[in-house]
């Protein structure tokens, strides 16, 4: 391939896309690519990691395939890209076989810049020939976290992209991801066998977006004057089930949002109406589960609510990161109860002991964000492997724990009082026997246990319900307590508990 004058990529951003600038470490990615080298570029959704394979495959003789986990994604992107009379194409199962012939035959004549492939597609053994016979000028592998089972979307065919594209010859390979822990990114690396590579890591820190995470109570009401503050704003709120995006979809309806759900059970149709009518402003609000939004580049979506708890930070940072790509405001809402995080934790239960592990850490890291009182962007950061130390959020108050500082309090007391009320209750119960027992509750439980014979009862019946429920979390996310995962929702003590109570 060839090294491209400054001017000369600069005029073809120009006359392509009608950018003026490059964005970020765009340039210095694409010269590396353009000059043969393997190249990883790390970088926060809606940063444009798209032009950082478009530009090149334009520019240089023969076709680059693209590797992508969603159709959606793929039209959308081919779309765009014809519309700017570039020859990009793709090459998924909806295709016909007629429709086949003709990108097969137009790959091989040169005419094709990108050709767009499905992972499954990719493997499929009569497209690797055909795949071998074309002039491939190099591999981009979009949301490359999808090699990693420690990335939110683990996809087994992404683990064979490596041996097939090694088979088209010695080309360079850019694999792209806005998912940046350092587990995912030496998966990664070490799967493509690509450890050489140059690595091009931006700042993970999103400026414009706005963090908070509120107590999932009366979450729909909440929720309706939230959607209505926003005024006819663009907006995307996720929910974990088809069925809760079905009834919020609804509930929004029926208060006047121009609302409508999306989720893989839709007809298909429905869904592309429903995805083009958002893209297009017909529709305010998208109602979904998160197999909504990946590639999907709308830039003025205003919020981002998480109408429940999700599965990983990770999930959670992409998903918020829908939000403001143009740069302006977006408001990241979360309503979070811990509650959540259990249903979440119940789901695993049949998965495999490893997957159940890392799902069951992922949540942790998902409950202790949500749970903490320091600055969001900070903690978000820090799980990238970034350390956050500009003042801005603090001093504008760009997420709720930097707007409203929490008084903290000694809580060494209150701690030893839910370690005590777990081993006298013999580590049998969850978080809310506990705080029943705490606070004097005569419930069934109390009753039928007896649990109103042990001096730790009633001990804490001057605080509230909300108030021990946040220390029994606090003594969670400090480790003095541990969930149980045979048994959900029982929480043991740990040894660090039982060496606090000896030396608090
Ligand atoms: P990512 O894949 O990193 O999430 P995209 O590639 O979808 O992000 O790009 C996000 C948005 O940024 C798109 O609307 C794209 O057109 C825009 N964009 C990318 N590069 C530039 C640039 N150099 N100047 C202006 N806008 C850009
Ligand atoms: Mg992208
Ligand atoms: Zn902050």
């Amino acid at each position: 391939m060839i090294a491209c004058q400054v001017d000369e990529l600069r005029g073809k951003l120009k006359e392509i896309f009608g950018f003026s600038n490059f964005r970020g470490n765009q340039e210095e990615i694409i010269n590396n690519l353009l000059s043969g080298r393997n190249t990883f570029v790390l970088m926060p959704t809606g940063a444009g990691k798209s032009l950082c394979y478009q530009l090149p495959a334009i520019i240089s003789e023969g076709t680059a395939i693209v590797i992508s986990p969603l159709i959606a994604l793929m039209k959308n992107q081919v779309d765009q890209l014809n519309a700017f009379g570039v020859n990009a194409r793709f090459m998924n199962s909806t295709l016909n076989k007629t429709e086949m012939r003709r990108v097969k035959e137009d790959t091989l004549s040169g005419a094709v810049k990108l050709l767009y492939v499905a992972p499954e597609s990719l493997t499929k053994e009569e497209n690797i020939e055909f795949l071998g016979q074309a002039n491939i000028s190099f591999a981009a592998i979009d949301e490359a976290h999808c090699i990693s089972e420690w990335g939110h979307d683990f996809r087994p065919e992404y683990r064979k992209i490596k041996s097939i594209v090694g088979q088209f010859g010695d080309i360079p390979i850019i694999a792209l991801t806005a998912t940046a822990t350092p587990k995912v990114q030496l998966d990664i690396q070490k799967n493509l066998q690509m450890e050489e590579a140059d690595v091009f890591k931006s700042s993970f820190n999103r400026k414009n977006l706005y963090y908070e995470i509120r107590p999932k109570v009366d979450v729909k009401k909440q929720l309706i004057r939230f959607v209505k503050e926003q005024k006819g704003t663009s907006g995307i709120i996720y929910c974990l089930s088809r069925k809760k995006v079905e009834e919020i979809a609804e509930l929004l309806r029926v208060n006047d949002v121009n609302a409508a759900p999306y989720h893989a059970g839709l007809d298909g149709a429905l869904r592309m109406k429903h995805q083009d009518g958002f893209l297009n402003e017909d529709i305010d609000v998208i109602v979904a589960t998160i197999a909504f939004g990946m590639g999907i580049d709308k830039p003025d979506v205003r919020f981002v609510v998480h109408y429940d708890a999700p599965k990983s930070l990770e999930g959670y940072y992409q998903e918020t990161g829908r939000a403001g790509r143009d740069g302006l405001e977006g408001k990241c809402i979360l309503f979070y109860t811990l509650d959540d995080i259990i249903k979440l934790e119940k789901f695993n239960k049949d998965k495999p002991v490893t997957e159940r592990e890392t799902a069951k850490l992922l949540l942790e890291e998902v409950s202790s964000y949500a749970e903490s009182s320091v600055c969001r962007r900070k903690q978000l950061l820090h799980y990238f492997g970034e350390e956050y130390m500009d003042p801005d959020c603090s001093e504008q108050g760009l997420c709720d724990n930097c707007a409203h500082p929490k008084e903290i309090f000694e809580g060494m007391g209150f701690i030893e009082h839910v370690i005590n009320a777990a081993i006298k209750t013999e580590e049998r119960f969850g978080i809310k026997h506990l705080v029943n027992v705490i606070r004097g509750i005569e419930s069934q439980y109390v009753k039928s246990y007896n649990h109103s014979k042990l001096d730790i009862y009633g001990i804490g019946k001057d605080e509230t319900e909300v108030f021990w429920r946040s220390v029994v979390r606090q003594t969670l996310l400090n480790e003095f307590l541990a969930k149980d995962i045979e048994n959900i929702g029982i929480l043991k003590v740990t040894a660090k508990g039982h060496d606090f109570l000896k030396k608090p």
